[in-house]
Order: C-alpha cells, then structure tokens, then sequence
C-alpha cells in the first residue's frame, strides 16, 4: 500500500517536473522516433500474410534493389504510402504544435519519413532519415518532385528526362542527408531543452543527437514507454508513458 501511495506520488512529482521544464525552456527542440507515429495505428508488415514476407525492409529499401528491380521497391513503397495515409496525427503530433505556440518556437527532429509532424503543423520539421513526401530522379541530382499519387499509377515512377525516380529517403548504406544533420546538431548544440519522444536510442548516428545537449550542460525530457540507454543519464527526466497520452499531459497548468 504504502509502496502503491508513493509510486503515485512519484509520477505526479515527476509530471510536474516535466511541465515545469517544458513550460520554462527558452530554447526547446524535439526528437522523435518510430514510436512516435506507430502510436497512429499505422499497420506494419512483419508477421503478415502474403508477397511482403518474402522481403525484408534491408533487402528493398536499397540504392541496388532500386536500381535492380525499382518497380518491386517502388510496389513497397507505395504500399507503406497508403497506409500512412490511412491514418492521422494523434494528440501527441497537435501538443507538439501547441507547445510550439506558447514557447514561440519548437523545431522537431524526426527519424520518421510519413511526414506526420508537417500534417499536424509543426513549423520547422529535420528529416533526419529524408522523407516520403518527394521523390528526386536518380541520374539529375537535385531535381526533385512531390510525391503525388499521380505520380504512383505507373511504377516506377519517372523524371520528365525518362529516368527512375527515387523516394527521398535514406536507404540502408546511405549516410544521413547532410543539411538535416547540420541543422540537428545546430539545434542539440543550442537548446535548453531536448524533449525526446517514442525514440529506443538505438539508432546511431541519430541516438547521439541528445547526448550532445546533454554534454553541454543541457536538459533531456524523455518521453518513452520503457527506459532506454538515455534514460539513466544525469539530466534526463524520463517520464514512462505513450506520446499520444503523455505529451498532452505536459501542457495542463501553464
Ligand atoms: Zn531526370
């Protein structure tokens, strides 16, 4: 009982810390991860029925595959595309937005490609891992188009200049696109506040992202089911808990 009463105690305690945080922070930035937009219902392949199994994401998601086979990719592709478009922002995507309302601003670094935080309106959005929301041909560097569901009905899709077009998103053995990953740095170097969401900080180089806001003296929110490798780290609150439960949580009071 007595052990009930005070865990109870310690969330409470530890939500008004993180509102207390957040709510003060004069320079905050996010960083979110699979966890967070999982959280939409978005249904995945593994474990399914039918052509998919016999792929693995390592397997497709490859500048070789693209190039040997880019209708096969490009059926993948625009199957995931469908079921991100099935689904909405959860409460956790519009918190974010609204936090960025009251602190006047709040950039969101993100390992997703569904373009999720741009639908709920975050105004500043590092794609740390590119985005399903253009495509760029694959022999004119920079020439880039969104990716329209016109532009799906034939696969692959292709440039003006007949060439295949590509997803813009990091496939396994590219590096991260440097402009996201300068302007993350920028930020973790900068801000007071790391709010990190639905993110298992397994992922390198991404995961390494709070630990620099850390190293200089700066706060990390952490905002996950289960503890990570993070959660353990002086200056990191770790609130246990869902995005979509949690993160709207984080705004009552203030
Ligand atoms: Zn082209």
């Amino acid at each position: 009982m007595w052990e009930g009463w005070s865990l109870s105690m310690t969330d409470d305690e530890l939500l008004r810390r993180a509102r207390r945080l957040l709510s003060e922070s004069e320079s905050p930035a996010a960083f979110t991860g699979a966890g967070m937009s999982k959280e939409c219902g978005i249904r995945t392949f593994r474990g399914e029925e039918g052509f998919w199994r016999e792929y693995r994401a390592e397997d497709l998601a490859t500048p070789g595959a693209l190039r040997k086979n880019p209708r096969l990719v490009w059926e993948w592709y625009r199957e995931r595309l469908v079921r991100y478009g099935e689904v909405e922002p959860h409460e956790g995507y519009h918190a974010l937005v609204e936090a960025e309302r009251r602190l006047g601003s709040l950039p969101v670094i993100t390992q997703n490609v569904d373009g999720l935080h741009h639908r709920a309106g975050s105004s500043e959005v590092v794609e740390l891992h590119g985005t399903l929301r253009t495509v760029s041909c694959m022999e004119e560097p920079g020439r880039t188009y969104p990716l329209e569901p016109e532009l799906l009905e034939e696969l692959p899709p292709r440039c003006e200049c007949g060439a295949v077009l590509r997803p813009d998103v990091v496939l396994f053995g590219e590096p991260l696109p440097v402009e996201a990953i300068s302007r993350a740095i920028d930020l973790a170097d900068s801000c007071d506040l790391m709010l990190v969401v639905g993110t298992s900080m397994v992922v390198f180089p991404a995961a390494s992202i709070p630990y620099r806001t850390l190293s200089r003296g700066g706060h990390v929110l952490e905002i996950n089911p289960e503890a990570t490798p993070l959660s353990g780290e002086p200056g990191v609150l770790h609130v246990s808990g869902g995005a979509a439960e949690t993160l709207p949580l984080l705004l009552e009071g203030w």
